[in-house]
């Protein structure tokens, strides 16, 4: 049914960080008269992903984010809940520069009309587009690795999308499983309340000893960069920065509550086992094992490589270049999001318009 279709010029999906950067620079350098900047977000309030983290997860505890381009964050309450700060944040960026987002609008695929443009297929109609914008970030994929035994768990399995704090943690006895930021503040917030914790990594975690390394977070882009040219998915740009000392995880590893096992061979009906015979008894396995990009509409493109990953070129799809992701890959932190956002509108508009000055 083409009576519905809607053209445009360029479709935005998503309006996390990625999102709002790439319509903030499409805006700026401006589409063709006549013709509306169209972003779609499934999402029901702004924030992009921050709208559904924890609400224990306060402000101050990801201070590490960049703000968002042309708008400072500023005279913010640390101990308010990172999903409000930020929500609110997005709102008045949304504002400020006129950008309208519709939402909750989802995509469920894109798919090639046959004609040289793509079609948008949401649960709100249907845009055709000359170039799409990807920036569906990574929370709505939760990765969790198989494990024998999984099914067997008479306990609760939960992930981090699904954590909401640590009073449903009361007198529990919780193995953490994940090597990253999440698992440690999940731990840290948890220890206090529940019966016992275990922590469970694949690899020995490793500390920060000293400030974050500017020149360390660029060797982690470059190399997440590499993986993603050579058609590779992704790793997590975060994970891989190493994990941040503070005051509270200075006491975490002397109390004991970061002490680490190694990853568990097997889930039991009560809990976990390892290949020597030990075990750890569990009421709940909180599964802070990461997520992977969110790209599944985007299947009938075609745009994997056997590797299993998207190849690209920058933000470009080198299958398709009508198609930039943006926050993906090397692009997938708030700092790599607002530098790939400008990459992408600066490309998209050559694409569209034919090489014009660079303003920015
Ligand atoms: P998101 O914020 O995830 O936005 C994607 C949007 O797309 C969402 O609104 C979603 O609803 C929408 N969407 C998804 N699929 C569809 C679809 N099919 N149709 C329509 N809409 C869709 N980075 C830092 O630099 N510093 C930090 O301190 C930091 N802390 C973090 C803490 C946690 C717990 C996590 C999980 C990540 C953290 N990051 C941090 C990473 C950072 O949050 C992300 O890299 C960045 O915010 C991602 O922005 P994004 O726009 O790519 O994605």
């Amino acid at each position: 049914d083409t009576a519905n279709v809607v053209d445009s010029e360029v479709v935005v999906i998503g309006a996390g960080q990625a999102g709002l950067s790439t319509a903030h620079h499409l805006a700026r350098r401006g589409l063709a008269p006549g013709t509306e900047l169209v972003v779609l977000d499934g999402s029901p309030a702004p924030g992009g992903a921050w709208q559904h983290r924890w609400p224990t997860l306060t402000f101050g505890q990801v201070h590490g984010i960049h703000a968002l381009p042309g708008m400072e964050l500023t005279g913010a309450d640390p101990d308010r809940p990172s999903s409000a700060v930020l929500g609110e944040y997005f709102a008045d960026y949304e504002d400020h520069y006129g950008l309208r987002v519709r939402r909750p609008v989802r995509v469920r695929r894109v798919r090639d009309d046959g004609a040289g443009r793509l079609l948008v297929e949401t649960d709100h109609g249907v845009w055709r587009t000359r170039a799409l914008v990807n920036a569906t970030g990574t929370w709505e994929s939760p990765f969790r690795p198989n494990v024998p035994g999984h099914d067997r768990f008479r306990g609760r399995h939960l992930h981090t999308a699904d954590y909401r704090g640590p009073q449903e943690m009361r007198d529990a006895r919780v193995v953490v499983v994940g090597g990253g930021t999440s698992a440690v503040q999940h731990l840290l917030e948890i220890a206090p309340l529940a019966r016992s914790t275990t922590w469970v990594t694949r690899r020995p975690p490793v500390f920060r000893s000293t400030e974050f390394d500017p020149e360390e977070g660029r060797r982690a882009v470059a190399l997440v960069d590499r993986r993603v040219r050579a058609g590779l998915p992704p790793r997590s740009v975060v994970s891989v920065t190493g994990l941040p000392m503070n005051e509270a995880v200075r006491r975490g590893r002397q109390d004991g509550t970061l002490d680490r096992f190694p990853m568990f061979d097997e889930i039991t009906p009560d809990g976990v086992a390892w290949a020597d015979g030990s075990t750890v008894t569990a009421d709940v396995l909180l599964w802070a094992t990461g997520f992977r990009p969110a790209v599944r509409h985007l299947a009938p493109l075609r745009l994997r490589e056997p590797g299993g990953g998207i190849s690209m070129d920058g933000t470009r799809a080198v299958r398709d270049p009508r198609v930039h992701l943006v926050g993906y890959g090397p692009s997938a932190s708030t700092i790599g999001a607002n530098r790939a956002g400008r990459a992408a509108a600066r490309e998209i508009d050559a694409l569209l318009y034919g090489v014009r000055p660079a303003r920015d």
